[in-house]
């Protein structure tokens, strides 16, 4: 039988493609975004204490108290925004699943979303499995920030939800306390709700603040946080992550998390919610951990053909190639994965019409030394 497709614009995702072809080609993957260092061993052995003690059993529907508590601890010091950790709190399967069920859950079928191109692969089959439409805005070719003014003619009154990204993949740029206030006065008197993906909240770089929602009381009674701990705790495996939402809002979206996951990996709950209280110095050295990979990185590639973008967050380098090739990006990255042994990632996969004669390709440096020397000394040969 030949089911009739509900998304017929979805294939295999260009990472899972991209990460195929580093291992058919033994290339040096700095494609898919996923660090290949070890996770914290306080966080290992957490879990391992957590399996040896029985906790194996369903775990309660919106996430244990115990890490749901240490998520609003953690959120009232970072963010200074007091929550309820029963009503506000969802432990979901990744930020990915949080997202999934917040479409789902909040959007209804002919509503528009409005999503950031370049944005993140996950949105808009989401948007489209909610019956609804994405209307895409471009963000500045050259340094990835918002035109608000762009967005404001793309709201309409269908418009029921705003996606945004910061720290953003696969930029690195972040929202400015400006861009927070012009994005309140846009949403002000209107029913819309925002979607703020902040998967890389800990990962920000010189001196920067990162902008959250949860700052700011205005934005974030109509907002949904999304937060993962694969990014912040080096287990993208894990796919843990949780969601943050005013309690009409996570009612909703408790709906669709009952059904679609339920309860995540228990063991792995309680090893959070310990690594969470008892290490904060974690998430908050991960800026410098990662700035100082960053900038060895961004030194070696000095001596490439490669251009290196600012990277303000996240973790990945964005390359102009274009003083290397003239190919469009897809066509590069197969290219540098397939014969120069290095797999990266295109941008045109992330955007609905990408920039004529962009040039960039996105490099992950969640990588060990070791990893990231390997690739530069190819990348160096180009
Ligand atoms: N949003 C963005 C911007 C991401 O980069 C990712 C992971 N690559 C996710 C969401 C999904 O996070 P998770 O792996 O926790 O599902």
């Amino acid at each position: 039988m030949q089911p009739t497709t509900k998304l017929p614009k979805v294939g295999t995702t260009i990472f899972t493609v991209m990460s195929q072809l580093a291992v058919e080609h033994q290339a040096v993957n700095l494609g898919q975004g996923f660090p290949d260092f070890s996770v914290p061993v306080f966080l290992v052995e957490a879990l391992g204490r957590a399996v040896r003690e029985g906790k194996n059993q369903y775990a309660p529907m919106t996430g244990i108290p115990a890490l749901r508590q240490a998520i609003a601890a953690k959120t009232a010091r970072c963010y200074g925004r007091v929550v309820n950790a029963d009503s506000e709190i969802t432990v979901t399967g990744g930020g990915s699943e949080a997202i999934f069920d917040a479409l789902l859950a909040l959007v209804r079928s002919g509503d528009e979303v409005i999503v950031l191109d370049p944005c993140y692969d996950c949105y808009e089959p989401a948007i489209d499995l909610a019956g609804a439409r994405a209307v895409h805005v471009p963000l500045d070719p050259v340094d990835f920030s918002v035109d608000w003014e762009k967005v404001r003619v793309a709201i309409s009154p269908r418009t029921r939800m705003l996606m945004i990204n910061t720290p953003h993949n696969p930029s690195g740029a972040m929202f400015t306390a400006d861009d927070v206030a012009t994005l309140t006065g846009l949403l002000r008197g209107t029913d819309i709700i925002l979607l703020s993906d902040e998967v890389y909240e800990h990962i920000v770089f010189d001196g920067r603040r990162h902008e959250s929602m949860l700052r700011y009381p205005e934005l974030a009674e109509r907002t949904v946080v999304v937060s993962s701990f694969g990014k912040t705790y080096h287990c993208t495996g894990w796919k843990m992550g949780y969601c943050i939402a005013p309690s009409a809002l996570s009612a909703e979206i408790r709906k669709v998390h009952q059904y679609n996951n339920f309860c995540n990996f228990a063991p792995a709950q309680w090893a959070f919610a310990e690594m969470i209280e008892q290490h904060p110095e974690h998430y908050e050295g991960l800026g410098e951990f990662y700035e100082s990979k960053r900038d060895r990185f961004r030194a070696q590639l000095e001596g490439t053909h490669f251009q290196p973008l600012p990277v303000p967050g996240g973790y990945f380098q964005l390359v102009n190639y274009s003083a290397i090739s003239d190919l469009p990006d897809a066509e590069f990255c197969r290219w540098l994965t397939t014969e120069k042994g290095v797999a990266a990632i295109p941008l045109s996969p992330f955007y609905e019409s990408p920039p004529a004669g962009q040039r960039l390709a996105r490099l992950c440096f969640a990588k060990n030394e070791s990893t990231l020397d390997a690739a530069i000394e190819r990348l160096a040969r180009i």
